[in-house]
């Protein structure tokens, strides 16, 4: 990971608070000096909820369709609501402190500390990785299995699967299996064998003239950067939609893609070491799409 190279800690209001300026409820920290108490319940538990905004010299993407999973990821976890004015606030104040060229704001809601009374709740800024390369060439995923059926989500919800928390060591996790298998990324699959999603990011799949992606039933995060996606691709006059995928459409899609905020769109190359075909021009035509303010 790059260095942070800025944030905030944000002192969470009131759903209900009518204020328009929160600029007193950010307080900038020095980042190489701790911040968190000891008693900090995401570092203790993962408890709590988080996104990750593209930024594209200091304009922040998709921040309406952030703020909005932050608050369902918070609803889902019976965190107390989100002031939606103030977290886009926050997101303006990190996006105007990024570097130039690409960088990521990161939002964080977590249960606060152990015992206390209120969330607590912070912002960063900072370059993001080159995905360049990995833009042009794709990526060969793995299947892996989630370990429940595609009913989990909606039969067990404090299993949080459809929450953007921050317990993310299963994600990298699964990162790492991938990698020890010779690939680059992985796709989830259920235990009834429909695929879901990759560990950071949304499939879609091109088929028969059609785009889709899996049905975000509870069991995945609904992708904001799927959505932008698909926003694009019905501007063009294309056909998108939702299903429930097996394996089996992936292999045989005409091109499929992982999106995600900060990676964008990348190719699946190869799945399971079986060659995909891909569409290299739709490729970059999505990224240039996606890197342009939206
Ligand atoms: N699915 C998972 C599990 C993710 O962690 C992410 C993002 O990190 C995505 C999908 C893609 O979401 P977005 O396009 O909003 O970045």
């Amino acid at each position: 990971d790059m260095p942070q190279r800025y944030a905030l800690i944000i002192a969470p209001a009131d759903a209900a608070d009518p204020r328009e300026d929160f600029a007193d409820t950010f307080t900038p920290i020095d980042v190489t000096a701790p911040a968190l108490s000891v008693g900090e319940l995401s570092t203790q538990r993962g408890d709590g909820v988080f996104e990750s905004i593209g930024v594209v010299d200091g304009h922040a993407n998709e921040v309406e369709a952030h703020v909005q999973r932050l608050a369902h990821s918070a609803e889902l976890c019976d965190l107390p609501a989100p002031n939606l004015a103030q977290w886009r606030q926050a997101v303006a104040v990190a996006a105007a402190h990024a570097p130039a060229g690409e960088a990521v704001v990161k939002l964080i809601l977590s249960r606060g500390v152990e015992h206390g009374p209120t969330p607590t709740a912070w912002a960063t800024a900072a370059a993001a990785t080159d995905f360049s390369t990995v833009r042009r060439d794709g990526v060969r995923v793995v299947t892996l299995d989630r370990g429940y059926d595609l009913g989990a989500g909606e039969r067990a919800p404090w299993l949080l699967l459809g929450a953007k928390t921050l317990s993310y060591a299963v994600n990298m996790a699964t990162l790492r299996e991938a990698r020890r298998r010779g690939a680059d990324d992985a796709l989830y699959v259920t235990r009834d064998g429909y695929v879901l999603e990759a560990p950071t990011a949304s499939l879609i799949l091109h088929r028969g003239g059609e785009f889709v992606t899996p049905a975000p039933s509870g069991g995945i995060l609904h992708g904001t950067t799927q959505l932008s996606v698909y926003e694009y691709l019905e501007s063009r006059g294309l056909t998108t939609g939702y299903a429930t995928l097996t394996i089996e459409d992936v292999m045989t899609a005409d091109a499929a893609w992982l999106v995600s905020s900060i990676r964008l769109a990348v190719a699946i190359t190869a799945v399971d070491g079986t060659p995909l075909a891909s569409d290299p021009a739709l490729t970059a035509e999505l990224n240039r799409f996606l890197l342009s303010p939206r």
